[in-house]
């Protein structure tokens, strides 16, 4: 192994796997540093997003998903289940060897486009050096031209619930409960609070979610966080509004929590409960005093829009830097340093990140809110399609939702787009793309949508924007 490469990157995750990759396709001589051990000592590529984030959620989502439905939902279509039941162990199985395959495809893409994995604990020096520290304490020097931190994040701890990976977990454990808990305390209300509180409430448990905050959703649209606070309190989660959790005491098989809302002090006894207030940047021994790189007061290491830190030739990606902790921003993030570093033109258009919630039905959004529109004083139009309207999601029963657009009262121009319903985050993604080719709400009016499809919620929430919607009455009817 050579030790010195045009770019090092710290980190395996989606923002720097992406960077390597990318960056090594463009000619560059790339390694990417990565500290990741499994529980058997193994080295692990890919990040929270591959190993206890987005894809093992995902995977457990979709199975509880499916025995809900098996369990209690297909009579509708007919088909009787005599009794469905789960295998928990088998469930998480299936999770561990998508996990295995996707971290080990990493390896592959490595190896494919020429990216020097190096497994230890990297650390910005002064003067384009990377120090490398192995599992057994070996420190060594890698020259780097050029460096890009991509060290991602871990989730927040909050003194009232101090972690015991055992009754008392963070998402990585929620992840791994080898039986279905019959009683289950969520704190927090965010994503990853709701992904993981459906999967074991459709698994059987109980679930209470407690949410200090009195607003539901606030980066939502306000009507979308209100409908699918809604849906989600009819699927059982019970949302507590405004509880903030002051304690959380275990003892033998069991958790006290104690929260106080508006009503004073309470408490409930739960068989685990996960704490899912929040991720925080991981910064742990990354950077030398002298190293030139700053982090603002949260951590989040300071960089401008083109992801350059103070330091010349040092960068910063992914949930490290500010911006929504998404791993396709992250990836986006990664492209564009790597061609800058390349020498292209590239930028980054941070309106219009997708962001999705993947309970069921999915919650999805681009572009501004209408409560943002408002405070921003711009004047818009909003057109707003129910799913109960749509042919398609009565055929698949799943028809709660709707799809709302947002557009610039004079130009027309798309402004956001958020829907809660069935596959929200693909129906975003058509409006994803319209936005980037600055699209008005008139141009998918006007574009032909296959029947019976959901993506023609897309289309009718267009045509309301100006009243034209045929599938619904239209609130201001336009000729
Ligand atoms: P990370 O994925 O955190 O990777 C950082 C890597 O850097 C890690 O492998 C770490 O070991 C390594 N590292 C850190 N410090 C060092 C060092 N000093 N030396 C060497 N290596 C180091 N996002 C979505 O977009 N969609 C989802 O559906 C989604 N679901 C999620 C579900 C859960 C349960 C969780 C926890 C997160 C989810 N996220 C989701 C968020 C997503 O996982 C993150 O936004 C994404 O992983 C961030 O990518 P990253 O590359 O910046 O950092
Ligand atoms: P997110 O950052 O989207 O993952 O959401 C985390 C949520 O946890 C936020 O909505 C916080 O308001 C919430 N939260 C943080 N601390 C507490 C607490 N002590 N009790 C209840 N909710 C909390």
């Amino acid at each position: 192994m050579s030790d010195s490469y045009d770019v090092v990157v710290i980190g395996s995750g989606p923002a720097g796997y992406v960077a390597a990759i990318r960056a090594a396709q463009l000619g560059l001589k790339v390694a990417c540093v990565e500290k990741w051990l499994d529980s058997a000592g193994k080295s692990r590529l890919g990040g929270t997003c591959l190993n206890v984030g987005c894809i093992p959620s995902k995977a457990l989502l979709h199975s509880s998903h499916k025995f809900h439905e098996a369990a209690s939902e297909l009579g509708v279509h007919g088909i009787e289940v005599a009794s469905a039941s789960l295998n928990v162990p088998a469930m998480l199985a299936r999770k561990d060897k998508i996990v295995d395959q996707l971290t080990g495809g990493i390896t592959g893409l490595f190896k494919a486009n020429g990216v020097t994995p190096v497994i230890g604990s990297g650390k910005v020096l002064a003067g384009h050096k990377v120090e490398l520290t192995t599992a057994e304490g070996d420190v060594s020097v890698i020259e780097a031209a050029n460096i890009i931190i991509a060290t991602g994040s871990v989730p927040v701890e909050i003194p009232p619930a101090p972690i015991d990976n055992n009754l008392i977990v963070d998402s990585t454990g929620a992840l791994e409960f080898q039986s279905v808990p019959a009683r289950l305390g969520v704190i927090g209300a965010g994503v990853i609070g709701l992904e993981l509180g459906s999967v074991w409430n459709r698994c059987g448990a109980e679930v209470v979610v407690l949410e200090a905050l009195d607003e539901f959703l606030p980066m939502m649209d306000v009507q979308i966080a209100r409908e699918s606070k809604k849906i989600l309190s009819g699927q059982g989660l019970d949302i507590r509004m405004g509880a903030r959790v002051t304690g959380a005491v275990a003892g033998g098989d069991a958790v006290t929590v104690t929260y106080t809302d508006g009503d004073g002090e309470h408490e409930e006894v739960f068989d685990k409960l996960i704490v899912a207030v929040g991720r925080r940047p991981q910064t742990e021994n990354l950077l030398a005093g002298d190293s030139g790189v700053t982090m603002d007061e949260r951590g989040f290491i300071f960089v401008n829009d083109f992801c350059e830190t103070e330091a010349p030739c040092i960068y910063a990606v992914g949930d490290i830097v500010r911006g929504p902790m998404l791993a396709h921003k992250g990836s986006e993030e990664g492209v564009m340093v790597a061609e800058r570093i390349a020498g292209k033109h590239a930028e980054m258009n941070y309106e219009t990140i997708p962001s999705v919630i993947y309970t069921h039905p999915e919650i999805a959004a681009v572009g501004k809110t209408e409560q943002e529109l408002k405070a921003e004083g711009i004047e818009y139009k909003s057109g707003v399609f129910p799913f109960a309207a749509s042919g398609r999601a009565l055929a698949i029963n799943d028809s709660q939702g709707m799809v709302k657009m947002l557009a610039d009262a004079e130009s027309d121009r798309i402004l956001g787009c958020h829907v809660v319903g069935p596959n929200a985050a693909d129906l975003v993604q058509q409006v994803v793309i319209a936005m980037e080719f600055g699209a008005s709400s008139e141009d998918i009016g006007l574009t032909v949508f296959a029947h019976p499809t959901l993506s023609e919620a897309v289309h009718e929430a267009a045509l309301a924007v100006d009243g034209h919607a045929i599938h619904i009455p239209n609130r201001r009817p336009r000729k």
